[in-house]
């Protein structure tokens, strides 16, 4: 496997390019993650924190440059390729948990890799073991609605990392809790993280989160710096 979990070469993105309303969100921003790395991607909000992990996370594609995940360059790839890539190899956490609400905690860590070919029994099992991980597993039959938000963000970690991705992307994942839940919480993904070998890209505006990771890149007027 390459060393390089994920690099960005390049990367552009403007929207509603040409229009009075043209916003120029990265200018040819350029980043490296490598195998095993927890990576902080901190910036302002409206900074384009969310626009640089949708496109690394193939949700969204750039204007000009080029995305390779685990050394595979995504460029002209077909959209079932990229969505093959995105399930197998990417986990995403977002600020809100998004966890179906109808289904339960273990059932959302299910579902998506039954929607990766593993079978029902081995798709339970993990769910349970990965909320055991994060210390929630007698919460498995609870709804989303039934658990606070602390619990939601930690069943959310779990979903994402379901499908054992080289790659996790997080999107202020603690950014909705007061702050000393987001400090378990926050902890309790870290652990996970660093257990599992995982490389990590985690936009933050804590500074003090931040620091608890191995690099922090700044994202300032399109360009991505490193401190
Ligand atoms: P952040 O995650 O750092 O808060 P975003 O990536 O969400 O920043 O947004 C960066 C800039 O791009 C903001 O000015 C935002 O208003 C603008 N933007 C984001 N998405 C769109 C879109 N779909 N259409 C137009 N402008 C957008």
């Amino acid at each position: 496997m390459s060393d390089v979990v994920l690099r960005l070469s390049g990367i552009e993105k403007v929207y509603n390019r040409g229009a009075p309303g043209e916003v120029h969100v990265l200018r040819g921003a350029d980043l490296r993650v490598n195998r095993g790395e927890v990576v902080a991607l901190v910036a302002p909000s409206g900074a384009g924190k969310s626009t640089l992990l949708h496109i690394a996370g193939l949700l969204d594609t750039p204007d000009a440059g080029e995305v390779e995940i685990a050394g595979e360059a995504m460029q002209g790839r077909s959209d079932r390729k990229r969505t093959a890539m995105r399930r197998s190899e990417v986990g995403f956490v977002y600020q809100f948990h998004h966890l179906l609400p109808e289904f339960t905690a273990q059932e959302n860590i299910t579902l998506p890799q039954l929607a990766n070919g593993i079978g029902r029994k081995s798709a339970d099992l993990r769910a349970l073991e990965l909320l055991d991980s994060v210390g929630i597993k007698e919460r498995a039959n609870h709804r989303p609605g039934a658990l606070s938000g602390g619990e939601q963000q930690r069943v959310a970690f779990c979903r994402a990392m379901a499908n054992t991705p080289k790659l996790l992307l997080a999107d202020e994942p603690t950014g909705n809790l007061d702050p000393e839940t987001s400090d378990r919480v926050f902890g309790a993904l870290m652990r996970l993280v660093r257990e599992t070998g995982l490389s990590a890209l985690i936009a933050t505006h804590n500074l003090e989160l931040a620091a608890q990771m191995d690099r922090c890149i700044r994202l300032d007027g399109g360009y991505l710096r490193e401190d």
